[in-house]
């Protein structure tokens, strides 16, 4: 097994059920394996290289006779695929119910499959989960092969960014299904005398961020408050939130941290993360007082020196910055964006795809 994964407090991880694949979903080299991992007694993670997008991690928790469930795959296909790789746990204990850390798809567009039985989420989240439609990612899915033909303004960035990111995925057939039970701040429950503490950090990375954690397992699992060796991004802010939850999480007495996406975290992995948003704050709020407009700062930052010599500049999908500039840019009061809508995604995400490295 890679060490990489390994490289945590707890001594039992052991993966169980490996998918066995040579490259990750996106075609990369993977970091370390895919598969379902055993982290501490009757726990397990879902893990899937290299991190990137939809490449989402997920829970299990067995107590006793039923599972709980953290998280589902951004479509239906790859969460069976999880549940078939699961099955020698699922067969002795069924999934229970779900937990649902956040609204993002690649975190809840496999719910409809645990349709009847509870699914727990903030109500923040709820109320933000039917935000994004499957059917728009299917047409843009398909419309990125005609985007990446037109080589003006972007647009073919555009449609080779939109294209390598949603590539893998089938969002037909998707019905998005929302939490039946929701809370706002903490909650705690009890599943076969199993004890879970959820807790609201968000709005941050989405409106209705969880972090959930199982102290008899001493494992939390993090959702998309925490990336490991990919960039953290914050779709709605404010970041100080983010930064916030890495603390309580560093704080917390556990041997286990699951990331929303990339391999399990350290401690160093989660100060990292800190660091990040400590650096990007610095560098932005002075381009942002100098009149810089977003676009440009957030090239600045990535082309900096302080940058390059960073440990996060080896991080999957630098150009993420690009969002989290403009969410801090939104907190300053600044405008970011010249459209709204479904053309104003678009046109953010073609902003986005100008700064990837390669482009
Ligand atoms: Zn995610």
């Amino acid at each position: 097994m890679n060490p990489r994964v390994i490289r945590t407090a707890a001594s039992r991880v052991k993966l169980i059920s490996p998918t066995g694949r040579k490259t990750t979903r996106i075609g990369a080299i993977p970091v370390f394996e895919e598969g379902l991992y055993e982290i501490a007694q009757d726990t397990y993670a879902w893990l899937v290289p290299n991190g990137s997008w939809g490449e989402t991690n997920l829970g299990l928790v067995r107590c006793g006779d039923k599972t709980m469930l953290i998280d589902t795959c951004w479509d239906l296909h790859h969460t069976r695929d999880m549940l078939e790789h699961a099955d020698a746990v699922l067969k002795e204990a069924p999934i229970h119910g779900v937990i649902n850390t956040h609204a993002d798809g690649d975190h809840c567009w496999g719910n409809q499959l645990f349709n009847g039985l509870p699914i727990y989420s903030t109500k923040a989240c709820a109320d933000q989960i039917h935000h994004h439609k499957p059917a728009q990612l299917s047409a843009l899915k398909w419309s990125s092969k005609l985007f990446s033909c037109v080589p003006a303004n972007g647009v073919d960035a555009l449609g080779r960014y939109m294209g390598d990111m949603l590539r893998p995925y089938r969002f037909s057939g998707i019905k998005v299904v929302g939490a039946s039970q929701t809370f706002s701040g903490q909650m705690s429950m009890d599943v076969g005398g199993v004890a879970f503490k959820l807790h609201e950090v968000g709005p941050g990375h989405t409106n209705g961020d969880c972090v959930v954690h199982v102290p008899d397992r001493r494992v939390v699992f993090t959702g998309d408050i925490l990336f490991v060796g990919v960039t953290p991004v914050a779709w709605a802010g404010p970041v100080a939130n983010i930064t916030k939850a890495l603390r309580q999480i560093q704080a917390m007495d556990v041997d286990v941290i699951v990331p929303g996406h990339g391999p399990l975290a350290t401690l160093a992995d989660v100060q990292s993360q800190i660091d990040y948003w400590d650096w990007l704050h610095s560098e932005l709020a002075p381009l942002a007082a100098q009149g810089v407009n977003v676009d440009d700062a957030a090239r600045r930052c990535l082309e900096s020196k302080a940058f390059r010599r960073a440990p996060f500049a080896k991080w999957l999908a630098p150009e993420r910055l690009f969002t989290s500039a403009c969410t801090l840019y939104r907190e300053w009061g600044l405008e970011t964006a010249k459209y709204s809508g479904p053309i104003g995604q678009l046109d953010h995400f073609r902003r986005q795809a100008l700064l990837q490295p390669s482009s």
